[in-house]
């Protein structure tokens, strides 16, 4: 993409509204433009970074044997006027009538869309576990919609539902997903800490958080802080692994978040020195809440012994918009962002010094139709600012590398190699650069 075609509309100033820097960056380098409170559109360089982590997420729910589907956003009320939750739900629910004057809702989440999907479908243990997710936008009317994306009124989650004959092969299919936002994170970049989490309004007794430390964090983290070092090969867990034993070794490390927090407890689990208390968002969720809305929504089916059970079931979900934040919270420095390889938007920014010289003009072309070639994501500036201006704004977007070219190259023959993330330089001849692509592509230094 040449940067002259591509809507980047970067801000000179920090706007005052937004507190946290992920918020400031976001809207500095453009990534998303704010509608209402709580309510942003997303810019392509933002929209880029959301669908990186959206496909994240998605491969890894594929992986592990969960079906893809798309339920809409706006439910009918009767659904949850079944569950219960109609009335449970208060404000945050927004509430419309269509022309006809029914009752509907924007999903604040999906369990009543998902259970009516169900019991009209599955009526054998045979036929269970069942695993569906999807990735849809949410609407929760927040009493204080802030730090932009982290917290807004409409966002994109990732939110899973798992159906299973009773309590232990739902605990088989809770540790799938456990072991899932292990790997899911751990493929962004992050840390995410299984934390043990207040089952809350949702009811049953395995919920767990999944937590990133952060200065910012809207919530209080308390855990072991060996568990920061436990490191079980999460990306080479198969699924057909005893999983239970995996989830186990984090499950030994005393976590909570602080609804669940008890002082004794932590004092009594771990010694003084390696007790970390934290700030930390919360980019994942899950739960398993046995029969709560199986019950109430009559979702059952027929056992081998011929009797009907009402199903187990959990839910999981992940923030997808949030995690947009939340990497930015985690990886930034003065200068703006530094995008991991695999959620950056671009993955070379192509700086030309000098757009007036036709010499420099032919090389960066020449450069810049290599890189496409390659299948390599490239943001070239060829826009005519002054070369602080193009440092400034590569720096603020954080592609993970940049390609110099301007005098230099014409006297040395040489391309100026920066990474963003350390700030090493390095100086490339301009005919070992496309050996230095397959180099770079080969070791996913971009
Ligand atoms: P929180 O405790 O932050 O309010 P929650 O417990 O209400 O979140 P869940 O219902 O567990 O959230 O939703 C699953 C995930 O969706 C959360 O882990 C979080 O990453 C994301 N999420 C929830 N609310 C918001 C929001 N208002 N804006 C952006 N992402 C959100
Ligand atoms: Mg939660």
């Amino acid at each position: 993409m040449r940067l002259s075609n591509f809507f980047l509309p970067v801000l000179k100033e920090t706007p005052s509204e937004a507190e946290i820097i992920s918020h400031q960056l976001m809207m500095r380098s453009g990534m998303i433009s704010q509608s209402s409170s709580g309510i942003y559109s997303w810019l392509p360089l933002g929209l880029k970074v959301l669908k990186k982590i959206e496909n994240i997420v998605r491969d890894e729910q594929n992986k592990a044997g969960v079906n893809e589907i798309l339920m809409p956003t706006i439910q009918p009320a009767d659904l949850w006027k079944e569950s219960g939750r109609y009335d449970d739900y208060g404000k945050e629910m927004l509430r419309i009538q269509d022309r006809q004057e029914r009752e509907m809702l924007y999903g604040p989440t999906n369990e009543e869309q998902v259970t009516d999907i169900f019991r009209r479908s599955i009526k054998s243990y045979k036929d269970l576990p069942t695993l569906l997710y999807h990735i849809q936008w949410k609407f929760r009317d927040e009493l204080r919609p802030r730090f932009g994306v982290m917290r807004g009124r409409e966002f994109l989650m990732k939110d899973a539902y798992s159906f299973d004959l009773d309590h232990d092969e739902c605990k088989k299919s809770y540790y799938k997903f456990f072991i899932s936002y292990l790997k899911t994170f751990r493929r962004m970049g992050l840390k995410a800490i299984p934390m043990a989490a207040e089952t809350g309004p949702i009811g049953g007794d395995l919920s767990h958080e999944f937590v990133i430390i952060s200065e910012t964090g809207e919530s209080d983290i308390y855990f072991d802080k060996r568990i920061l070092s436990e490191d079980s090969k999460i990306e080479d867990v198969a699924y057909d692994n005893d999983l239970e034993q995996v989830v186990q070794q984090y499950n030994n490390y005393y976590t909570a978040s602080d609804e669940k927090f008890d002082q004794t407890e932590f004092d009594n689990n771990v010694a003084k020195d390696q007790q970390t208390k934290s700030k930390g968002i919360e980019v994942g969720h899950i739960f398993s809440f046995g029969t709560k809305y199986s019950e109430a929504m009559k979702a059952n089916v027929l056992t081998s012994e011929g009797k009907q059970a009402y199903v187990h079931m959990g839910s999981y979900g992940i923030g997808i918009s949030r995690l947009v934040g939340a990497i930015i919270e985690s990886s930034h420095d003065t200068k703006g962002i530094i995008w991991p390889n695999v959620v950056s938007p671009f993955d070379i920014g192509l700086i030309n010094l000098k757009s007036s010289d036709e010499k420099i003009n032919n090389i960066c072309n020449d450069i810049y139709s290599n890189l496409l070639n390659e299948n390599v994501d490239v943001l070239y500036d060829d826009k005519k600012d002054n070369p602080g201006v193009k440092f400034s704004k590569m720096d603020l977007i954080g592609l993970p590398l940049q390609m110099i070219i301007g005098n230099k190259t014409i006297e040395t023959n040489e391309v100026e190699i920066k990474y963003r993330k350390s700030g090493e330089v390095k100086y490339i001849k301009v005919e070992n650069l496309p050996n230095f692509v397959q180099e770079i592509k080969k070791s996913s230094a971009i």
